[in-house]
């Protein structure tokens, strides 16, 4: 999980949202379960979709892993919205993740909003494996899975690919050119595209932390 930063609001939501959110209330109130149920999937608009495809780098929010390439994807309310309905079409209450951390979160609170605070405060990574250091840290870990098989397997294949990099770097004699090899690898995941650019910092640290020394 990487800090997110909230994008534009499409123009749907922009012009529907406080209606939608007028008529859902009122289903409810009608106890309209039929009408609820109908109105509720309007969040899942493709204007909205793509627009928070385009925010996550088309990665889950929670795992960091690439969804669109295996899958369509699921737009996620990080507050359920069986929590506050009211906040079902609220943009900053919405993002990308994959179906698999979607159906683990389902209706959950108080997991890392990365929006709202930054993961790398409440979690860690030794090696491929995410840990918290924070209750909400550990929470998020073991509520979303976030060390299951499939996905320790694709993060350490990550972490192997760098770390095969980085050696080949040591191996470099000139220092600035390694310097500027190092800053390239950096400035990738700092774009924030790449899959689980929170654990592959953890071994580019590793490097710039021996250079200092
Ligand atoms: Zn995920």
């Amino acid at each position: 999980m990487i800090k997110l930063t909230k994008s534009d609001k499409p123009a749907v939501l922009e012009n529907n949202a406080q209606n939608w959110t007028e008529e859902l209330l009122a289903a409810l109130a009608d106890q309209n379960d039929e009408r609820v149920k109908t109105l509720m999937r309007r969040y899942n608009h493709h204007e909205v979709k793509t627009a928070l495809k385009a925010e996550t780098k088309e990665k889950c929010a929670y795992c960091e892993a690439r969804v669109t390439d295996v899958a369509h994807g699921d737009i996620e309310h990080v507050t359920p919205k069986s929590i506050e309905i009211e906040r079902t079409y609220d943009w900053n209450n919405l993002t990308f993740a994959c179906q698999i951390c979607n159906q683990n979160k389902s209706n959950k609170e108080n997991i890392i909003d990365p929006y709202e605070s930054n993961p790398e405060d409440h979690l860690f990574f030794a090696g491929a494996f995410a840990k918290g250091k924070t209750l909400a840290g550990t929470r998020s870990v073991l509520e979303l899975k976030l060390n299951r098989t499939a996905l320790v397997e694709s993060r350490n294949r990550e972490i192997e690919r760098y770390a095969d990099q980085i050696e080949k770097i040591f191996l470099v004699e000139d220092k600035r050119t390694r310097v500027l090899l190092i800053r390239g690898m950096l400035d990738e995941l700092d774009t924030g595209r790449p899959e689980f650019v929170a654990a592959c910092r953890v071994v580019l640290r590793q490097y710039t932390a021996g250079q200092a020394a």
